[in-house]
């Protein structure tokens, strides 16, 4: 099998393939493939870490990207 490389969304962290061309949490159609560690999102509506990064679907979102 491939190896599944992800990007990160520039607006909200949202990891997503590399094939995706617009965000599924925010509709940003900006991303960069250079980010590092991550956090999944399980239940966005009931979690603060979610709300904190503006996390509004399940996910992983990464913490730390290049600007
Ligand atoms: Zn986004």
């Amino acid at each position: 099998m491939a190896k599944v490389v992800y990007k990160a969304c520039r607006k909200c962290r949202y990891l997503t393939e590399i094939k995706t061309e617009k965000c599924p949490n925010c509709g940003s159609t900006e991303f960069t493939k250079l980010w590092r560690g991550y956090i999944i999102v399980i239940d966005p509506g009931n979690s603060q870490v979610a709300e904190k990064i503006d996390a509004k679907i399940p996910g992983a979102y990464a913490i730390k990207m290049a600007r």
